[in-house]
């Protein structure tokens, strides 16, 4: 569901975050870009290097069914999903969009002497936002979005895994600028895929080679988003390709009363503001997706009965169907792993 605006509704939240202060560097006279304007393109002058070879040599290696499954599949056509449709992660957004999004929009007024963020990896439960953070990444940028599950690929499209991989950043770079999206990332790059000369073994030095050329090419305007709930199954030197690893927790006690608050003016609901606190303060490594879910039942539940508005004991008998996934000790290796490898914390 991405439909609600967190924070226009409840005005105290946001203005009191520091991402609401973050004002990207201009060069004199220039003006912001427009949130979801397409970044500037910089094409090479004579033809667009995919993997090394020139694009206009790639047509003939492309398998027009597997175009026709990447364009209907793996495009994504969603509505646009803006920075106030996603509750608290304030650090996370302020740093995707300090260091990834402006530097994209406003080339050259960055002019670090690295090469701009291009790979990023969100690692954190189930549920917590990492694919709507992607999206909305895609909208700010104006690109097109590719997504892929890494677990989809081994399984239902095993026989075309890597023609469809291969396709996936043939497109990428046809229709720039672009995003794609690997969700469940693991599974391609597993510490033991690379052991042998299997499938996966092969997918995941495609893989990886493609990460590496998005991140050091100055012609392409790609970037390459891989999201986890497992890091822990990634070897370091894989998770180490990408220019940066966020770890997305499960939102906390304001931003859980956001996404209920939203959730429940869904439905016909009569909750005051103290049963809301308290339904907050109780949901406590509930996922976004999870807080959803819990009202989703509730409502659900009161509608069997054709009765009057959804009331806190209808979200009291929720809790007996929904019970967040990711237990205290997941949750604190999630920390563990992002004090190790993370990039901030
Ligand atoms: P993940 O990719 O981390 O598994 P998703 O991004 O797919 O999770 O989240 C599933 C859904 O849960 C989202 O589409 C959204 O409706 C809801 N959700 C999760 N986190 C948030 C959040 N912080 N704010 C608003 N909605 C959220």
């Amino acid at each position: 569901m991405v439909s609600p605006s967190y924070g226009a509704r409840d005005a105290p939240l946001r203005p009191a975050e520091p991402f609401e202060k973050f004002s990207p560097p201009l060069a004199n006279g220039e003006r912001p870009a427009e949130p979801g304007a397409p970044f500037p393109l910089r094409l090479p002058s004579k033809a667009l290097v995919f993997g090394g070879a020139p694009l206009e040599e790639q047509p003939k290696n492309v398998d027009p069914l597997v175009l026709e499954l990447v364009n209907t599949k793996v495009v994504e056509r969603g509505p646009p999903v803006q920075w106030s449709d996603i509750a608290g992660q304030v650090s996370v957004k302020a740093a995707i969009e300090e260091e990834l999004v402006w530097p994209i929009l406003r080339p050259g007024t960055y002019s670090g002497t690295s090469h701009p963020l291009r790979t990023l990896l969100l690692f954190g439960p189930r549920g917590t936002g990492k694919t709507l953070l992607s999206r909305c990444i895609s909208t700010q940028l104006g690109s097109t979005l590719l997504r892929l599950s890494g677990t989809t690929l081994l399984s239902t499209w095993k026989a075309e895994a890597e023609k469809i991989l291969q396709t996936v950043f043939f497109v990428a770079n046809c229709r720039q600028p672009a995003v794609v999206l690997i969700t469940e990332a693991e599974s391609l790059l597993a510490a033991r895929a690379g052991e042998d000369g299997s499938q996966v073994s092969n997918l995941k030095s495609q893989l990886l080679s493609y990460l590496d050329n998005v991140a050091t090419s100055s012609e392409q305007n790609v970037v390459v988003i891989g999201t986890t709930a497992r890091p822990g199954s990634i070897d370091e030197a894989s998770h180490r390709r990408f220019g940066t690893r966020l770890y997305i927790p499960p939102p906390d006690g304001a931003a859980r009363r956001h996404i209920l608050r939203q959730a429940l003016a869904q439905q016909s609901c009569c909750l005051s503001e103290r049963e809301l606190a308290a339904l907050a303060q109780r949901t406590e490594s509930f996922s976004g997706a999870e807080l959803l879910r819990l009202c989703q039942h509730a409502g659900a539940a009161r509608r069997a009965l054709t009765g009057p508005p959804t009331c806190y004991q209808d979200l009291e008998k929720a809790f007996c169907k929904v019970r967040p996934a990711a237990s205290q000790k997941e949750l604190d290796l999630f920390l563990e792993w992002d004090k190790m490898y993370g990039t901030r914390h």
